[in-house]
Order: C-alpha cells, then structure tokens, then sequence
C-alpha cells in the first residue's frame, strides 16, 4: 500500500503551511487546495484516501464541500474548524464527516486522528470470521462493508459503519459510552460523546427506525430489532 493521500482543503496560507510540513513530516502524500471549488475539482483529480477540510472558505461554506464530497464519495472528511462551537461540531457530523478538530490544534493530535481514520476504513480489509450478519430485514457485510435494509443499499459513512458493525457484535447486550469511544474513535477527546450521539442519529435516520439503536440513559446503547 502507497502513501496514504490526504487533499488539505484551507484557505489561511499560514495554517496551510504548517499542516503540509507536518503531514509530510509524517509520511503523508498531500495535496491543498485553498477554495472549495478547488477542493471539489482536486478531489476528482487527486482521489485522497482522507480530506482534511477547513469549514470557513472563500467561497463556499465548508458544509456545503463536506456534503458535496459525501455525495459523490464515502471519502473519510475530518473537519477543521476555528469555529469550536457544540453547533458547528453537531452540523459536520451530519453532514456527513467522520472526525472534527478545532484550532489550534497540535500536529500530534491532527496526525493521531488521520492514522484513526484511515485504520478504521482500512480495517474492512481484513476479514476475520463471517462477514455477514443479518438481523430481520438488515443486512450487514463486513467484508465489503456494506448494509442493506430489506434489500435496498444503505449509505454509511466509514464511522458510523464501523459503530453499527460495534453494537451488533453482541445484539441485545448495552455497550456503554466509554468502551464504544475507545474503539470505534480510539481517543477520548473533547465532544466525543457528543460525537457519538450525531452519528447514532445519523444511522438511525438512514435506518428509518429509531428502534435499532436504544439509548440506555447515563449508561450507553444497545442494538436490537425495531418491534
Ligand atoms: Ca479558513
């Protein structure tokens, strides 16, 4: 495997500066574009394995460029935003990305997030044990990660993929907050729970029933089959 690619979508030269030294620094192939039209034209061109995107561009609204990605793309989007706001952290994760930092951050923590990212997209890859489960009229394939529902293609994000292939690892069974945290986002940084309750909300909207995924007050979540 080459390389992993990372397009660094920002508009401020000084922040794109320092993200490109650092994520060469780190042994990544990167590319930047400095608008959003040019992110969405370099995307096709560029094909990165992971975008990192500042939500405040010139030209387009940041979500605007996280949803036309996601559109066209199941790309993993982790959004940078100086903007550190419970709002705009709630909004990206619906729109579709996978992870959000807030600036300043440190080198350290960005490179730590990208090497998360890309190790839960990859871990597809290797299968281990059947690959297929299926509960009533859902269907979820590790193997080629994907999930339908009473036959029709369900679109997820490689995140909430990887915390829907989580809490269906034991159907029935509560899996609290800090355990699912810890492996499905490795870390335990700052709104990460709030991070967690975004993407349940998102599988459970492209699930069309709340039913699949039951909150256990102060405790965590438990995966079963809508009545
Ligand atoms: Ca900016």
């Amino acid at each position: 495997m080459g390389r992993v690619k990372v397009l660094v979508v920002e508009d401020d030269p000084s922040v794109a500066d320092g993200i490109i030294d650092g994520l060469g620094d780190a042994a990544f192939e990167v590319h930047h574009s400095a608008t959003g039209a040019a992110a969405l034209s370099d995307f096709a061109t560029f094909a990165p394995d992971i975008v990192l995107l500042d939500l405040g561009l010139p030209d387009m609204d940041g979500t605007d460029v996280c949803r036309a990605l996601r559109k066209q793309s199941a790309v993993p989007i982790i959004v940078v935003s100086a903007r550190g706001d419970e709002i705009d952290r709630v909004v990206s994760l619906e729109m579709g990305a996978d992870d959000y930092v807030v600036k300043p951050f440190g080198m350290r923590e960005l490179v730590a997030r990208i090497r998360a990212v890309a190790r839960r997209t990859n871990s597809a890859e290797a299968p281990v044990g059947p690959t297929e489960r299926t509960f009533g009229s859902l269907t979820i394939d590790t193997r080629a990660q994907r999930v339908s529902l009473a036959g029709e293609d369900i679109h997820l994000t490689p995140t909430e993929f990887e915390l829907l292939v989580y809490l269906t690892e034991d159907p029935g069974a509560v899996c609290r907050r800090s355990d699912i945290l810890n492996d499905v986002w490795d870390t335990n940084w700052f709104g990460t729970t709030k991070t967690l309750d975004a993407h349940v909300a998102a599988i459970r909207k492209k699930l069309g029933n709340s039913g699949w995924i039951e909150s256990v007050r102060g405790v965590g979540f438990r995966f079963g089959q809508p009545a």
